[in-house]
C-alpha cells in the first residue's frame, strides 16, 4: 500500500515544477503553516516553504524559549563553525511572513489536534528528545546516563542543567558506542579545560570539568573499527588532543584483518601501506570506513611505541568487539563496573556485519557508564507513530496512518529526525526538508490541503489561544533580547556567550525588558 501511494507521489512530483507557488495568496487568507521545532530540519522547511509560498504565513513553535535545537543544545561548545549556520537562521525568523512562539508545548500548551485545526498545514519537527536504551541489568544505577543528557548539560539545555553527573568520584568512564556523539562527549571530558573555558560551554560544567578526577574513558564500540560510526575527521580530532594518551589494541585490528577485512595494514615511519585491505568489500565501499580505520592503525601503532604512562595523563582506550551485557554495581546502588560480551562479526556485503555474541564475558571497573547507542523520538497524542522504528510513519514527509494502511493525514507533515530517525549532520535536514516541502506544494496542487478554508486562524488564533490561558510564549524579538543578555554575560568572561539555563530566568529577561 506505501509503495502504491510512493507511486503515485513520483508521478507528481515530475509534474511539479520548482517556482514559488501562489496558493493562498491572491485571496484574504494566505496559507497558514506551521513549523513544531526550531532545530535545522524545522528552520530549513520554514525557508523553503517561505520561498516556495510567497506570501504564505510560517509560525514556527517550540517548547523552549530559545530557538535552534541542536545547534545550540547539541553541537559542541569547541565546534562554533557548525553554529555559523544560526545567522542564516536568524534572517528566516526575521523576515516578514515568518513568527515565532518560544516556550509553547505540544500536548502541555496546545494539542496537535487543535493546532491542525488552526494551521492549513503542519509540519512536526521536533525532532528525537530521548535515548535508546540497551535493555540490560543495571541502566537504572546511578552513575549512567545518556550522552544525550551530558551533552545537554554541557550545553545549558535547561532539562539538563541539574544532571547528577559525578565527575569527582571516580577516575574512568565507560562511554558505550563509537559514533561522532560518543566522540563529543569523550572530547569534552578528556580536553583540557582551559581549551573548553573560551567556548560558550555552560558555566556549571566548566566548573564541574576543573574539579574533574576523570583521567581515563574508554570508548567500546560492539563491532570492529573498520565499522564505527564515528566519520574521520572527528576522530582525528580527538586523537589529536594535547597531552592525552590514546590506546588502541593492536590484537583488534588483527581480529579484523584476519576474520573480517582480510587486510593488511602496516605502517613504517610516516606511512601507512596497506597489503589485502584494498579488496575488502566493506573498505571499498566506504572511503570514509577506510579513513577512519586507517586512523585507529596509526593510533595503534603509536601506542604500541609511546612510554609507560604517567598515572596523570589523561586516557583514552578505544576499545572494539565487545557488546554490553550488564551494568555492575557490587552490592550498592552505584555504578563499578561493566560487564561486556565478547562479540564477532557475522553478515554478508548486502546485510552488513553485525555483532554477534561469542559467549565469553569480561569485566571493565569504571564509576561512570555513558550510553551513546542514539537518540529516540518521542511520540505526542494523536500523532501516528511507529514505535519500532521510533519515527512519525510516513511517505516523502507526509504523515500516514500507519505502514499497513498508508492513509494520508491530510496537512500532516514530519521531517528531519523524526521522520527518518536519529542519523545525520545538520546538512542532511536541507535534503530532508527540500522533499518534505515539494511533498506540500504537490499536495496544494492536487487539492489535498484545503487552501480556501477560512476558518484557518494561523499565529492569530494560536496567539489567542495561548493568552486565553496565560501561557508564557516568547517571541523572536523576546528570544533576541535573551540573545543580547547571553552575549554581554559571555563577554564579560571572555567566552562568546554564556548560556540562560532556568527556563523563568530567560521569560523574565525577555518579558522586563520588553515592558
Ligand atoms: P550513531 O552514529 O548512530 O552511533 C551510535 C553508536 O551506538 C554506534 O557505535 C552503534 O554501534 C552503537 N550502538 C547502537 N546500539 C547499540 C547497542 N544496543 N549496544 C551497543 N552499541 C550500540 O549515533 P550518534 O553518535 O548518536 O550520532 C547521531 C548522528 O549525529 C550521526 O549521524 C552523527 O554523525 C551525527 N553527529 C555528527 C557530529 C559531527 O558531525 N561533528 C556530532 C555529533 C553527532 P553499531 O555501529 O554497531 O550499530
Amino acid at each position: 500500500m506505501a509503495g502504491r501511494v510512493l507511486a503515485a507521489v513520483r508521478l507528481l512530483r515530475h509534474q511539479s515544477s520548482r517556482r514559488a507557488f501562489s496558493v493562498g495568496e491572491s485571496g484574504a487568507n494566505p496559507l497558514q503553516i506551521c513549523v513544531v521545532g526550531s532545530g535545522p530540519a524545522g528552520f530549513y522547511t520554514a525557508e523553503k516553504l517561505l520561498k516556495r509560498f510567497r506570501q504564505a504565513k510560517v509560525d514556527i513553535v517550540d517548547r523552549l524559549p530559545s530557538p535552534f535545537g541542536l545547534v545550540r543544545s547539541g553541537v559542541a561548545p569547541d565546534h562554533p563553525e557548525t553554529k555559523v549556520v544560526i545567522n542564516q537562521f536568524t534572517r528566516v525568523a526575521n523576515s516578514e511572513n515568518c513568527s515565532y512562539f518560544g516556550n509553547v508545548k505540544l500536548d502541555e500548551d496546545i494539542t496537535l489536534t487543535a493546532l491542525r485545526a488552526l494551521y492549513h498545514v503542519v509540519v512536526l519537527a521536533y525532532g528525537a528528545e530521548s535515548d535508546r536504551s540497551l535493555g540490560i541489568p543495571g541502566e537504572g544505577l546511578s552513575g549512567v546516563h545518556s550522552a544525550r543528557e551530558v551533552v545537554w548539560w554541557y550545553n545549558g539545555h535547561p532539562d539538563c542543567v541539574n544532571l547528577p553527573l559525578d565527575l569527582k568520584s571516580t577516575d574512568t568512564a565507560v562511554i558505550l558506542g563509537q559514533g561522532n556523539v560518543a566522540l563529543d562527549v569523550a572530547r569534552i571530558l578528556l580536553r583540557p579545560v582551559s581549551e573548553l573555558a573560551t567556548t560558550d560551554i555552560s558555566e556549571h560544567a566548566i566548573a564541574a570539568l576543573h574539579e574533574s578526577n576523570i583521567r581515563k574513558v574508554y570508548l567500546v564500540g560492539r563491532r570492529g573499527p573498520v565499522q564505527a560510526a564515528c566519520t574521520a575527521k572527528e576522530l582525528r580530532e580527538i586523537l589529536g588532543i594535547q597531552g592525552l594518551e590514546v590506546k588502541v589494541q593492536q590484537a583488534d585490528l588483527a581480529t579484523t584483518k584476519l576474520d573480517h577485512v582480510s587486510g593488511l595494514c602496516v605502517l613504517l615511519g610516516d606511512t601507512l601501506f596497506f597489503g589485502r585491505i584494498a579488496v575488502n568489500d566493506e573498505m571499498k565501499k566506504s572511503r570514509s570506513h577506510k579513513r577512519v580505520y586507517e586512523l585507529f592503525c596509526k593510533a595503534a601503532a603509536s601506542s604500541a611505541t609511546s612510554s609507560p604512562l604517567v598515572s596523570s595523563v589523561r586516557q583514552l582506550q578505544f576499545v572494539f568487539y565487545r557488546s554490553p551485557a550488564e551494568i555492575l554495581a557490587a552490592g550498592s546502588s552505584t555504578v563499578t563496573g561493566i560487564r561486556l560480551e565478547k562479540t564477532t562479526l557475522s553478515g554478508d556485503e548486502r546485510s552488513g556485519q553485525r555483532a554477534v555474541g561469542t559467549g565469553e564475558f569480561e569485566e571493565l571497573e569504571c564509576g561512570l557508564v555513558l550510553k551513546s547507542i542514539g537518540y529516540k523520538s518521542l511520540p505526542v497524542r494523536d500523532l501516528p507513530f511507529d514505535h519500532r522504528k521510533g519515527v512519525v510513519p510516513n511517505v516523502q514527509g507526509r504523515v500516514i496512518t500507519s505502514t499497513e494502511s498508508a492513509a494520508i493525514e491530510p496537512g500532516l507533515y514530519v521531517v528531519g529526525w523524526l521522520k527518518r530517525g536519529p542519523t545525520g549532520i545538520i546538512g542532511t535536514n536541507l535534503i530532508c526538508a527540500d522533499e518534505t516541502v515539494e511533498s506540500i506544494v504537490e499536495d496544494t496542487q492536487r487539492g489535498l490541503i484545503d487552501v480556501q478554508s477560512t476558518s484557518m486562524m494561523g499565529g492569530l488564533g494560536l496567539k489567542g489561544l495561548l493568552e486565553a490561558q496565560s501561557a508564557q510564549f516568547v517571541s523572536f524579538k523576546e528570544w533576541q533580547i535573551i540573545d543580547q543578555k547571553e552575549l554581554e554575560l559571555g563577554q564579560v568572561k571572555g567566552k562568546p556567550r554564556e548560556k540562560i539555563v532556568v527556563i523563568q530566568d530567560m521569560i523574565k529577561i525577555a518579558k522586563d525588558l520588553v515592558l
